[in-house]
């Protein structure tokens, strides 16, 4: 199952309630939908809890059946029509629309003063032309119409809303989209999909703390190598001075040293530096370290 097929199952689980919100979701839907002009409406989806929820949703909104529907049961393209003269004027009438207006369609937002219409004009939207890529693959959510005039006023909407949405037109079609994850989880909430929206977020958080510890083991890996070499060049140094009959005429000090690197081999400088009884500063184990490969080279 898809991330926006789910983000829909989880939006038809909203009940139908309120007459305002009702209306609104319908307007959306019809913005959005495949065929909304002033002979037809038509409404097609492959999604079985959104094909169930459209009568009902209509019934409540317009007070009206469609006059075709998907037969019950039936399965892939579900086509919901409506081309009955009176009922497409009751539609246009009650959207604010005057009944004879060519249908330049734009945002009657008359219908979107209410929070609460907004938010279900939205869930219309993106029922109907919306969908979102899943969060683990990367953050994009987008709202396609075939309408410009309804693509744009649909920017200054969710501009209004705290959004930063960007549009490019695609076979034919206008699309808002926007990529910024925070953005895609208001918006999902917005709507009435706050699983989805915990989905983007926990997808975020996973993605971090996976960055996050490869960063760190990659970054302990490079510090490692670097340790373990610099233990081998100055084994080798002592090697060299010991086979050379050198160590004996060094220092307490550099003698000490010497040993302590022989004995633990596999400890960084400041791990080292502890060891010492009474232990040393890094610094100065480093300093008596160079000494040691410079009296070897010398050699
Ligand atoms: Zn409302």
């Amino acid at each position: 199952m898809s991330f926006s097929y789910e983000a829909k199952l989880e939006l038809c689980r909203e009940p139908v309630q309120r007459l305002c919100c009702a209306r609104a979701e319908a307007y959306g839907i019809l913005l959005y939908c495949n065929t909304f002009s002033a002979t037809e409406i038509r409404i097609i989806t492959g999604n079985p809890e959104f094909a169930a929820r459209l009568p009902r949703l209509f019934h409540r909104a317009f007070n009206l059946r469609f006059d075709r529907l998907p037969e019950p049961d039936q399965e892939g393209k579900l086509v919901f029509q409506i081309t009955d003269e009176r009922k497409l004027h009751r539609i246009v009438d009650l959207l604010g629309y005057a009944p004879k207006q060519n249908l330049v369609l734009h945002i009657n937002f008359g219908m979107l003063e209410e929070e609460c219409c907004r938010a279900s004009f939205l869930r219309g939207v993106f029922l109907a032309g919306g969908s979102a890529t899943d969060p683990q693959k990367r953050y994009h959510l987008e709202l396609a119409t075939s309408h410009l005039q309804v693509s744009r006023e649909m920017d200054v909407l969710l501009q209004e809303l705290g959004f930063s949405p960007k549009s490019v037109l695609r076979n034919s079609y206008h699309v808002t989209y926007f990529k910024q994850s925070e953005h895609i989880e208001d918006f999902l909430t917005l709507i009435g999909a706050p699983v989805a929206a915990m989905a983007v977020m926990s997808a975020k958080v996973e993605k971090g703390l996976r960055n996050s510890v490869n960063r760190r083991l990659n970054c302990d890996n490079a510090n490692l190598d670097k340790a373990v070499e610099a233990a081998q060049e100055q084994m080798e140094a002592i090697r060299k001075l010991t086979a050379a009959g050198q160590i004996e005429q060094l220092s307490d000090k550099l003698q000490q040293t010497a040993a302590m690197r022989l004995e633990f081999p596999e400890l960084a400088l400041s791990e080292l530096a502890e060891e010492f009884d009474p232990p040393i500063t890094k610094s100065c184990l480093n300093h008596r370290l160079r000494k040691l490969m410079e009296l070897a080279e010398r050699l």
